[in-house]
């Protein structure tokens, strides 16, 4: 079901191009979508995609990811177990500010006359470019060019290059570069769950400020969470113009002023070097010291070097990881091809910079593009942004799982609170502890559990990391399995069916429910690959087995006990209708009243009362559906179209998370016109704010999930048996074809799935075995496959 789809484009002039997001004039009323959609980052580092003048700002912000504030999560009615301590990200030191003033009239974008004006997402450099032509009120002409970047090689860098030119006329110029910590905003939160907690008192305290030459260091400490943050900054002038300049610092500014003689012709080219760091055990002094080795080191490289290397690594990156589509019809440039290559290459390119340097780190649910879900980081990761990761970029994928694996310690905490064995990983949580303040549609989501290891499993079977599996996955997976065996049981109101009661599967939309389905399908898996892990880690490495029975006191009793109740459990069934329940009463509900429901009440969270919602038939999200597209061997096609037909009308995609996999499933039941319809939903659901929320953060899950819905779903990727195979269907647009790369173990394969035929090529490796339908297809470095297509060529629209 598609509510609001908002599809258009602004009216505004945002041209189609295939590597730029581009905005060729100031639009106050889109600030907020652009500071999201140009914001930068690296995994590590983020900054909103905000003028440098200093404003106009919707919501400024550069955040770190992992660096946040704790608050007491306060009850009017507690109850135990509750989560107690609430964790937000927050923002470090604005640094990008650079202020220009000519014969002292300020640079101010909504007053400026613009004579041109070109600002855009530059996503084969990973840089944001501007290009403007300002007349000042007494007529002189000023051209200002400025490129941006956040580097993904120093994942503590970032840089601007700011160059000013007089055209017309001399002047003189002022260029202040800033530094200024955020003062609390008092933002009301309002009735969105979704947004972000706004502080009111102070969250960073100064611990050191200094000036050195043309160099700036602030150094904060965060109130409660007691993590510490450097930001520096350090400046190059270059230009024929005279000139002097005076820097000075305070707790929580520092600013260095340019004043020049500026002549016309002569450009005055500044560039800032920004450096940020941060940590929970290091001291103020060693932080600021670490911040001046890398000014050190980046000053002396210049910002030449700094933009080769992010050049080279998106280079790399788009190798790996481009999905191509294009019009096969000559002499025609189609629009709409353009349009959706934009938008693919977008979703990837955020997808970048949210994930490339999280190390010892999540991803946030918006990445590091807004301070929306508080920075936290949940099942988005594995279910939705792993399966592109392993696929293009597995080294980052490991970080990840490796991250899950740290927290182990709080989840294994956290289960014997609730009463479980095992460990019990966070619904949301930055630091490891839960952090979500309402337990029915967070703690009692138990199935992110099964959701990490599922992407475990895709990740092993992917790159073949058996050490991974052996030295981190194993230890994971015995005690996510003693979790869900501690948290069921033989039911005999259910023929004796091993049970799991009081969870809330991916639809949010019914709470605390007994046997979601997803839940129990997914538990079972991980049920099934535990025991399968420990099994052959016993036959085969009886050393790492050892190890294993030692850090987690195994007994061998326990992994038949997993074995058990994955063969006993129960998944709700209706006879009648043919279809998995989502959870056993989901057809005693009432039906929700669709068609009495105004377009403008989506997402109805924001205007029902959970209670009204939670007793009816309506879904926030895919849930049987989503099961359908990650245990799709389990499903026949008659049984996918069923339940797809049952459950899509009731589904609202409330959350960003769905029109990705219901085009996933649209297309492989072969209904193509709503394959398309969800996947260009899903395709724009940030480039063209089709949730209305941009301005608050990108969807990042969503981001991953058209990944998916290209690759799995018109790409007709399988992997569900540990054997990669495909079943293409056709490009998403008439005429077209589809290519993407795919990793698998260690080797890099493309796929171009054309309108006549469909051409396997090993690009990295020697040589691969890969299955195309049913048959099996040889690859190897010197022969690219042709196999005639698609048997079954089904209309698009
Ligand atoms: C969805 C969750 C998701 C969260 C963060 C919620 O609206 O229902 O499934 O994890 O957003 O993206």
């Amino acid at each position: 079901m598609l509510h609001h789809e908002r599809l258009r484009p602004p009216p505004h002039d945002y041209p189609a191009d295939e590597w730029n997001v581009i905005e060729k004039g100031f639009h106050p009323e889109f600030l907020a979508q652009l500071e999201t959609g140009l914001a930068l980052g690296n995994g590590y580092l983020g900054m909103r995609g905000c003028p440098e003048e200093g404003g106009p700002n919707a919501e400024n912000a550069t955040l770190i990811n992992g660096f946040y504030e704790t608050w007491p999560i306060v009850y009017a009615e507690d109850a135990y177990g509750f989560a107690k301590t609430g964790q937000t990200i927050c923002n470090v030191t604005d640094s990008k500010i650079i202020k220009l003033f000519v014969d002292d009239e300020p640079f101010w974008l909504p007053d400026a006359n613009l004579l041109s004006y070109d600002r855009r997402l530059n996503m084969k450099s990973g840089t944001l470019d501007r290009e403007i032509l300002w007349e000042t009120p007494a007529g002189k002409q000023v051209s200002i060019r400025s490129r941006r970047l956040v580097s993904f090689e120093n994942r503590h860098v970032a840089a601007i290059s700011y160059c000013v030119t007089l055209l017309n006329s001399k002047a003189f110029i002022v260029l202040s570069s800033e530094m200024a910590t955020d003062k609390p905003s008092g933002r009301i939160k309002g009735d969105d769950p979704r947004l972000a907690k706004a502080f009111s008192g102070r969250v960073l305290h100064p611990r050191a400020n200094y000036c050195k030459g043309r160099r700036i260091v602030l150094c904060h400490v965060t109130e409660k969470s007691r993590l510490t943050v450097t930001g520096a900054t350090d400046h190059a002038l270059e230009t024929l113009c005279p000139h002097t300049d005076k820097a000075v610092s305070s707790d929580d500014f520092g600013k260095i002023a340019f004043t020049i003689e500026a002549r016309p012709g002569c450009p005055i080219q500044l560039t800032k070097y920004i450096t940020y760091h941060t940590s929970k055990t290091a001291s103020a002094e060693e932080l600021c010291g670490r911040a001046e080795w890398t000014l050190d080191r980046v000053r002396a490289q210049g910002f030449q070097q700094l933009l080769t290397s992010q050049e080279q690594y998106m280079d790399d990156f788009w190798r790996r990881s481009d999905v191509r589509i294009r019009d096969v019809r000559e002499d025609r440039t189609n629009r709409s091809t353009v349009e959706i290559q934009q938008a693919i290459r977008f979703n990837l390119f955020h997808m970048l910079q949210a994930s490339a340097r999280a190390e010892d780190a999540g991803v946030p649910a918006k990445g590091l593009t807004g301070k929306a879900y508080e920075g936290h980081y949940f099942w988005d990761t594995e279910i939705y942004l792993l399966p592109f990761l392993t696929y293009t970029s597995p080294r980052i994928a490991r970080n990840l799982l490796t991250f899950r694996y740290k927290m182990l310690p709080h989840a294994r905490a956290r289960a014997k609170q609730l009463g479980h064995r095992g460990a019990m990983f966070p619904w949301r949580t930055i630091s490891g502890e839960e952090a979500s303040a309402y337990y029915a549609a967070g703690t009692a989501q138990y199935h992110i559990n099964a959701d990490i290891m599922y992407a475990l499993r895709k990740y092993v079977q992917a790159t073949g990391d058996e050490p991974f599996l052996r030295d981190y996955g194993a230890e994971m997976l015995v005690e996510t399995a003693r979790l869900w065996l501690s948290l069921g049981f033989y039911s005999e109101a259910k023929g004796g069916k091993f049970c799991i009661n009081g969870v809330t599967g991916p639809d949010e939309y019914k709470a605390v429910v007994n046997n979601n389905a997803y839940t129990n399908l997914m538990a079972r898996e991980n049920l099934r690959y535990a025991a399968q892990t420990v099994k052959s880690l016993q036959s085969t490495e009886p050393n790492a087995y050892n190890a294993l029975v030692h850090k987690t006191a195994l007994e061998t009793s326990e992994v038949e006990k997993w074995i058990r109740a994955a063969e006993n459990m129960y998944v709700p069934y209706d006879a009648d209708l043919q279809i998995v329940l989502q959870d056993d009463s989901f057809l005693d509900r009432e039906p929700w009243d669709f068609r009495n429901t105004p377009p403008e009440h989506y997402p109805l969270l924001l205007f029902y009362h959970p209670l009204n919602i939670y007793r009816k038939q309506v879904i926030k999200q895919a849930d049987v559906i989503l099961a359908m597209f990650l245990l799709g061997d389990l499903f026949s096609p008659e049984a996918k179209k069923r339940n797809f037909c049952f459950y899509d009308p009731l589904t609202t995609g409330d959350s960003s998370l769905s029109s990705c996999v219901e085009a996933i499933i649209a297309a492989q039941i072969g209904d193509m016109e709503k394959a398309f319809r969800y996947g260009m939903a899903a395709l724009l659901m940030d480039l063209a704010d089709v949730g209305g929320n941009v301005k608050d953060g990108c969807h990042i899950a969503s981001m991953g999930g058209t990944w998916m819905m290209l690759t799995y779903g018109f790409g007709g990727m399988r992997d569900n048996d540990g054997t990669l195979s495909f079943w293409p269907r056709r490009a998403p647009e008439e005429s077209a074809t589809l290519r993407f790369p795919v990793t698998y173990r260690g080797q890099r394969l493309e796929i171009e799935i054309g309108l006549e035929k469909v051409e396997y090529a090993l690009c990295e490796g020697e040589c691969l075995v890969i299955r195309h339908e049913t048959e099996e297809v040889q690859l190897s470095r010197q022969n690219p496959v042709a196999v005639r297509p698609v048997s079954r060529r089904i209309a698009m629209r």
